[in-house]
């Protein structure tokens, strides 16, 4: 057996220990004779896996107990319409930051149910950075305040969050869930899809703060409605069981094995700094985002040549380093090092551009 290091956005690397004990346990969980893939989600052995996935995520990131936790479906995509649709409901106004596709698509989607005004974009730079905010220019009495924390496809991250003073401020948290220590309390909302840094694709994680549920819109449908899934403890119908317990097992690594989110960031700034330390020494090779909006879990890099940039896709691939190639709308290349990637995947990766620069400057 082979296995590569992926840099993949999404569904990206897992924990290899978690997927060892996934596979131990495939045939049996733990002596019940079938696979968690199997048993009913009615089952007191699921009610403790999805029980204990919940109490670990509260541990992991602190989350305070007046936020409830709901394991979804439909992608962080379906989170673009639920928030207003849930939070649109006094003022029908919302703040946008316009700071990469994500942002961009939840503010299309949130236009339709409410008011919704964009505070700033960095698109005139294709989101290479993240917009300075001024609070005298936000809503004041908007139904809340919305950013997409780590902008995956361009590499940036909010270092500092906005002060939105009473407006619930909701972030998109999909791509830096768990990759260092996060004061929930300073957020209404909280959401992420799972498959960049906790599980495989399926499950959505809702974090809310309670006051913020049970106010939806009349045209909400059911399936959409916060309330239905807080009543239902996220068991109104069927949710991504084998989801669920894959995150669980990875939240237990984060926890017992790295040792809690502030050992997280340390590891996650380690292995991102290697990499921009490279790239800022490098004659061939530069990264794409300003300095102090870097993101801790996406590098977009490039050359000055597409036919170095596709050589080096190429010949990377071939030596095992695996979709590295940047998103379409930056070109270039974009390396994810999400919290299962290993310092020596980096470690590799910077040897081998190295390398290739010798080879191709
Ligand atoms: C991947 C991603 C999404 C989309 O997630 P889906 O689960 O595919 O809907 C949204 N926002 C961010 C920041 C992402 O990285």
């Amino acid at each position: 057996m082979k296995r590569v290091y992926n840099f993949s956005a999404g569904p990206s690397m897992l924990p290899e220990e978690v997927l060892r004990k996934a596979a131990d346990e495939i045939l049996d969980y733990k002596g019940c004779g079938q696979s968690v893939m199997e048993m009913s989600h009615r089952s007191s052995v699921f009610q403790g896996i999805i029980d204990r996935a919940e109490s670990l995520l509260r541990e992991v990131m602190g989350i305070p107990d007046n936020y409830k936790v709901l394991f979804l479906q439909g992608g962080a995509s379906s989170q673009f319409a639920m928030i207003p649709l849930n939070l649109m409901v006094n003022s029908h106004k919302a703040d946008y930051v316009l700071t990469g596709q994500w942002a961009t698509k939840s503010w299309k989607e949130a236009s339709r149910y409410g008011e919704t005004r964009v505070i700033a974009s960095s698109k005139d730079k294709t989101f290479t950075y993240i917009p300075k905010l001024d609070p005298k220019t936000f809503t004041p009495d908007a139904d809340y305040f919305y950013i997409c924390m780590n902008n995956t496809i361009y590499g940036t991250l909010y270092h500092t969050l906005p002060e939105t003073g009473k407006v619930p401020l909701v972030a998109d948290i999909s791509s830096c869930i768990c990759s260092e220590p996060l004061d929930v309390s300073k957020f209404g909302l909280l959401f992420a899809g799972a498959q960049k840094n906790l599980a495989p694709a399926g499950l959505t994680i809702v974090i809310v703060r309670e006051d913020l549920v049970g106010h939806a819109q009349e045209i909400t449908p059911t399936m959409f409605n916060y309330k239905t899934h807080v009543d239902g403890g996220s068991m109104f119908n069927t949710p991504p069981c084998w989801t669920i317990y894959i995150c669980m097992m990875v939240l237990d690594w984060i926890q017992n094995t790295v040792g809690g989110l502030g050992e997280m960031q340390k590891r996650n700034q380690k292995k991102a700094k290697l990499l921009y330390d490279y790239l800022d020494n490098s004659k061939l090779f530069r990264g794409t985002v300003v300095p102090e909006d870097r993101s801790l879990m996406n590098v977009p890099f490039v050359t000055d040549s597409d036919e170095l940039n596709a050589k080096f896709v190429k010949e990377s691939t071939e030596a095992g380093f695996v979709n590295l190639k940047g998103h379409r709308t930056v070109g270039g290349m974009r390396a994810s090092i999400y919290n299962a990637m290993p310092y020596e995947g980096v470690e590799k990766l910077v040897d081998f551009m190295d390398k290739f620069e010798k080879a191709n400057g």
